[in-house]
């Protein structure tokens, strides 16, 4: 594993252990050019997946999208990493599970929106705002309107 900092090619495991939801391996390691920690995971992946974007631009699935775009939703939120993370390993469960090796990058988008309405209706709309690109503030007022609704019919 190549350090991230000086492009060294020799880095050490120091540390090695599973994640607490066990589905994946957290280690850590160090570099023995610049001497640098830094901490990799080994999870799961069932298969190859490619990620068709909207122009049609393909790119290979990458978790950390999804954990950005999360993470973004859901800055200052309060929410425990741990349910986060189970969020994001949820959504890349269905995308593993679906069965196909081209996944519109649309359908990854509703599986966040999805996910993020079930958790926190401010991070929900915070992403959906963003993802879904409202041109008229109209649109978003509305679709404001529409998560309190579904908020008072819990
Ligand atoms: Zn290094």
């Amino acid at each position: 594993m190549r350090c991230p900092f000086c492009a060294c090619d020799n880095t050490q495991v120091k540390d090695s252990r599973p994640t607490e939801d066990n589905t994946s391996i957290r280690r850590r390691r160090q570099c023995e050019g610049c001497g640098a920690r830094f901490t990799t995971f080994e999870r799961v992946q069932l298969r190859e997946i490619t990620v068709v974007k909207s122009n049609d631009q393909r790119e290979p699935f990458d978790r950390a999208k999804i954990e950005q775009s999360v993470a973004l939703a859901c800055r200052k939120r309060g929410i425990a990493q741990e349910r986060l993370d189970q969020l994001v390993s949820g959504i890349q469960r269905q995308i593993e599970t679906l069965g196909d090796s081209e996944v519109p990058s649309k359908a990854i988008g509703e599986m966040v929106m999805e996910g993020l309405h079930a958790l926190d209706s401010v991070a929900y709309i915070r992403f959906a705002s963003v993802y879904r690109d409202f041109s008229e503030a109209r649109d978003f007022e509305e679709f404001a309107g529409n998560v309190r609704d579904a908020g008072h019919k819990k």
